[in-house]
């Protein structure tokens, strides 16, 4: 009998993967993409043996589940034919249009951020990350580039396994979590924990399934359906979560507890429609069962910050003490999705610009969820104003970071200087040998002179030269005092 042959993920797979209409224009362009990712990626495998191009298409495919545009998902499928191909940016722009482009141009730019392992500098790198893609919706790219990779890091060789899986842990992870994306961040976060501790991994699942194989959560479920029913609540959809590896891990270690000491291993998910069923399908389950008192968390009215929105509580039922979570089904596409959930099919509604300016703001709000008043300010200012601003983003970007820009050298690495600094700065920052013997710089590719105004995320190369000199001049450019003071000392030694 011949072979059968495995069948990989083509077009059509993504776009039954689409949350929304896919329009005879969009299904085309997915096609092209398709087509265009086989052929440039041609000859290219994957550590599993794989050809390379089925990467970028299961990448898409993450995008098309979590309900993005078709624009995203084809740039999805086209992240990687900048940095692995001979494919320019252009020939995208000319075939697939400008949005397109631009997310592959911004995902292959955060590809050169590299992870320093230092975790001083993680911090730093987070922020970096969301500095440079000039679109929110880039980063979501790279994080669904990110877990399509940690799902197949089993073929990738173990030293770059741990190194994976780490920057995975401290950098992507904390990024989902930000962007109210909790399905991904758990997920990311338990594949990593799944390679940097295998043998506590192993170990701990499998007591965890035994613990939980004594719970019958089917007969649970119908019993608090039926007490549900009764009650005229019929819409409601009961389905039941496991506590992941690593968050068990994580509680036992913070709160030194046994694992028979954490009583939300297994939880009870009710979903339904409206916040008053969610307060209502509460005070039915507590009138019905114990509740464990301290256990009641009402993150409707109180959110947490990254936007998360639940009833949480603890009852015990059957002679188990077991968790509840109520939710509405909007809340619960957030919980899974966060950021991404709210940017497509509401957008229509309330138009995009809104509610990315509702997503930053939360990104921005600090760990209390207490709003920094003069960029709510900002944010009201703005939303009163025209809807299409080309350069909304871009304000957005600098307000972040206020005072701090990124600048990379060509090899990806990163220096963070101070607003309207100059090459000069950057050079002494490198090296102060560069710094001494700086001519001019080539920024994104074009020569300019070392009194240029530098902008967050350009690639700077300093042109040097063997007999160029510090000159008293740079005085008035350098924004640093690093670079001030070498400039300085230099002409001390040279007069
Ligand atoms: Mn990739």
């Amino acid at each position: 009998m011949p072979q059968k042959q495995k069948q990989y993920i083509t077009a059509k797979d993504i776009i039954a993967a689409m949350q929304q209409k896919c329009t005879a224009r969009e299904r085309k362009m997915i096609e092209q993409a398709c087509t265009f990712a086989q052929e440039k990626h041609q000859g290219q495998t994957r550590y599993s043996g794989e050809p390379y191009y089925t990467h970028p298409l299961e990448v898409g495919r993450l995008l098309a589940e979590i309900g993005m545009a078709a624009e995203v998902i084809t740039a999805g499928m086209l992240h990687d034919t900048i940095e692995d191909t001979d494919t320019t940016i252009k020939e995208l722009e000319k075939m697939f249009g400008k949005k397109v482009a631009f997310f592959v141009d911004g995902v292959s730019h955060l590809g050169k951020v590299r992870y320093q392992g230092l975790d001083a500098r993680v911090k730093s790198l987070q922020k970096l990350l969301v500095a440079t893609s000039k679109d929110i919706r880039v980063i979501i790219i790279k994080l669904m580039d990110r877990l399509h990779n940690m799902r197949t890091l089993e073929a990738v060789p173990k030293t770059k396994q741990k190194r994976i899986a780490k920057e995975t842990q401290q950098v992507y992870a904390p990024i989902a979590d930000r962007l109210g994306m909790g399905m991904i961040k758990t997920e990311l976060e338990e594949l990593a924990f799944k390679h940097l501790d295998p043998t506590t991994y192993t170990t701990l699942k499998k007591e965890i399934d035994t613990t939980i194989g004594s719970i019958s959560m089917a007969a649970i479920e119908k019993k608090v359906k039926k007490v549900l029913v009764a009650m005229d609540i019929t819409t409601a959809t009961i389905s039941s979560r496991i506590k992941s590896v690593y968050s068990t891990a994580m509680k036992m270690r913070h709160k030194k507890y046994a694992l028979e000491q954490i009583q939300d291993l297994t939880a009870l998910r009710i979903l339904v429609h409206t916040i008053p069923d969610a307060y209502n399908v509460l005070g039915i389950l507590h009138a019905e069962w114990r509740s464990i008192p301290g256990a009641f968390k009402d993150y409707i009215s109180l959110p947490k910050p990254n936007g998360y929105q639940a009833l949480h509580t603890r009852i015990l039922i059957d002679k188990h003490i077991l968790e509840v979570q109520i939710l509405t089904h909007d809340m619960y596409q957030h919980a899974q999705f966060g950021v991404a959930a709210h940017f497509e099919y509401k957008g229509k509604r309330h138009g995009t610009v809104s509610l990315e300016l509702e997503w930053f703001d939360k990104l921005l709000a600090n760990k209390k969820g207490e709003k920094q008043v003069p960029w709510a300010e900002r944010i009201a200012a703005m939303q009163r104003e025209t809807v299409e601003d080309p350069d909304f983003m871009g304000t957005m970007q600098a307000d972040f970071l206020q005072e701090r820009m990124f600048i990379f050298t060509p090899k990806g690495e990163v220096v963070d200087l101070p607003q309207k600094a100059t090459p000069v700065d950057f050079a002494f920052a490198i090296h102060g040998d560069i710094g001494k013997h700086a001519e001019g710089a080539f920024v994104n590719g074009k020569y300019v002179s070392l009194r240029h105004e530098l902008q967050n995320g350009d690639i700077v190369n300093i042109k040097t030269g063997k007999k160029t000199t510090v000159n008293k001049k740079w005085l008035d450019w350098v924004k640093t005092s690093e670079a001030r003071a070498r400039i300085r000392n230099a002409i001390k030694k040279s007069s």
